[in-house]
């Protein structure tokens, strides 16, 4: 009699059966707390991380996406404040997200302001528009 080999491997003798899609699986391609193939399982785990990610309402979500950017812009300034060694005061950073940020710049670098400004809006809006199609 031949000894069944692991669907999913077909390598090692399979030892159980996958509770979701039939298959006879080796003990390496089986997750015996949830008692389905590997293959299953990492559909299941795709599940529950979308159920899990959708728990959290997409409000909440942009506020700290926006909390965050806005703190990243103010770590950008002080920076370029260290580096250019004039404060860039001059440039006032308003970010209501997520509408683009609003830059009053008379200084020097206020074009350095803006072209940041310019850049974190691209890169808010691309994490926006990811995040809004995770959500459905
Ligand atoms: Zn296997
Ligand atoms: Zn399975």
């Amino acid at each position: 009699m031949q000894v069944k080999k692991c669907e999913v491997c077909g390598k090692r003798t399979a030892r159980y059966i996958c509770q979701e899609c039939g298959l006879e699986v080796c003990q390496f391609c089986f997750e015996p707390n949830t008692w389905v193939c590997s293959d299953c399982y990492n559909s299941l785990k795709r599940e529950t991380s979308a159920l899990e990610s959708s728990q959290w309402s997409t409000p909440f979500k942009l506020f700290i996406l926006g909390f965050i950017l806005m703190f990243t812009g103010i770590i950008v300034v002080m920076i370029a404040t260290v580096l250019f060694g004039t404060p860039v005061g001059a440039g006032t950073f308003i970010w209501i997200f997520p509408f683009p940020p609003i830059v009053f710049g008379t200084g020097p670098y206020a074009f350095w302001a803006i072209l940041l400004s310019v850049a974190l809006t691209v890169l808010g809006l691309v994490l926006f528009i990811r995040l809004r199609k995770r959500a459905r």
